[in-house]
């Protein structure tokens, strides 16, 4: 039996797979099992933020495997402590609790948001207002975060205390904040399962004095959006807001699986010894890997992202069969005519792989990715848009 059968066979069936195996991969090249090559502008969804087995990323993975690949959160390790004091000094936030997804890094948010109103207000401020069309994860409880019933239904009854605002509705928001005893707003910069989607300036700046007013806390969902990928190191930093804590998860690690929940000044100390636990979390493999991609999202390199997002946008904005494009970065969505399948379809036909959010085609390429390779891909992009291909 070949792979595709094995895994059809033996794998839950949660997954609509693309018909291409990959095997290996270098950079942003990625190539199948018959050795076709392809230039991968997904990054394993925005995970591999400098691509496949980058040189520098893995080096410092390589060598902390030799060793120390694990200890339990019971001793002291050097990857974790020197990972939280970068993340820190780089975001001016206080501490931060290490986690292995972008699920349980907003479990760990959620934790925190209820222990500090509970302990400030009284164990009835549990309310946790997100987002319509927002997208937190997979467990039951950021299920319930996640404001889209799609992914709610046959898993019922999920967490209490969550409800939902339109985005980009200051009045729904303040609606909510007096209809229950909030704990925490929670949200995307930009939706990304949604359909990569930016929340507006005004929104932000609005929900941050409201949520400043009532001493509601604000949690950024940055899984997605962060570590470079707006072009800013998180995405809240493009709309000079200061969230009270932020997630991250994807491409912290580069390719190895960690999540951070960082907190600010008012919730730094909510947690105490045992009221929160990870056993892998801060696993000092994935925190080598962490602190070899974070050291090097500088200022210039940043500016690096947002000059190729500009070259997509310039590339792509009324070209032929694209109806708009949203997001920021390396974090695009692009509106098609076509039906966004059939694009990734052609893309895959020649050497690109395309994501798709919503209906809109979704390109979340390797921050590092060499001008002449987006080019390539723009170009295939360009062309399997186009009405007539
Ligand atoms: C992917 C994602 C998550 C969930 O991350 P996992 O690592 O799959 O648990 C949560 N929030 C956002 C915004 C995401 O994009």
């Amino acid at each position: 039996m070949d792979i595709k059968e094995i895994d059809k066979q033996y794998i839950a069936n949660t997954y609509t797979r693309f018909p291409v195996q990959l095997v290996k991969g270098a950079g942003c090249l990625v190539y199948d099992e018959e050795g076709k090559e392809y230039i991968d502008m997904g990054s394993g969804i925005a995970v591999n933020t400098f691509g496949y087995c980058d040189d520098v990323w893995r080096h410092a993975v390589e060598a902390q495997l030799g060793t120390l690949q694990h200890s339990s959160n019971l001793y002291y390790t050097e990857p974790c402590a020197q990972l939280a004091q970068l993340i820190c000094k780089k975001t001016d936030m206080k501490k931060v609790f290490f986690a292995n997804s972008g699920a349980e890094a907003n479990e760990c948010a959620i934790k925190a948001a209820r222990k500090y109103a509970a302990e400030k207000y009284g164990s009835e401020y549990y309310t946790i207002i997100t987002l319509k069309n927002s997208f937190h994860g997979r467990t039951i409880t950021t299920l319930a975060a996640t404001g889209q019933e799609v992914f709610h239904k046959d898993f019922l009854p999920l967490t209490e205390g969550f409800v939902y605002a339109k985005a980009n509705d200051l009045e729904d928001v303040a609606r909510l904040t007096k209809e229950y005893k909030c704990a925490a707003i929670m949200f995307e910069c930009i939706q990304g399962e949604g359909g990569v989607l930016p929340l507006s300036k005004a929104f932000l700046h609005g929900i941050e004095k409201l949520a400043a007013e009532k001493d509601i806390l604000l949690i950024a969902d940055e899984v997605q959006t962060g570590n470079g990928r707006t072009g800013k190191l998180y995405a809240y930093m493009n709309y000079d807001i200061k969230p009270d804590i932020f997630t991250t998860a994807k491409g912290l690690g580069g390719g190895l699986p960690i999540g951070a929940a960082v907190m600010g000044e008012k919730v730094k100390n909510v947690f105490d010894a045992g009221s929160h636990g990870s056993t892998f979390g801060g696993n000092p493999v994935c925190c080598a890997g962490a602190i070899s991609i974070l050291e090097r999202l500088d200022n210039s390199f940043l500016n690096s992202v947002k000059e190729k997002s500009s070259y997509i946008i310039k590339e792509l904005q009324g070209a032929d069969g694209v109806k708009s494009i949203s997001g920021m970065g390396l974090m695009l969505g692009v509106e098609t005519v076509k039906p966004a399948s059939d694009v990734i379809s052609i893309c895959i036909k020649n050497g690109v792989l395309v994501l798709k959010a919503k209906d809109k085609v979704r390109l979340l390429p390797p921050l590092n990715i060499p001008m002449q390779s987006l080019k390539k891909a723009v170009a295939i992009i360009k062309y399997a848009v186009a009405l007539d291909k």
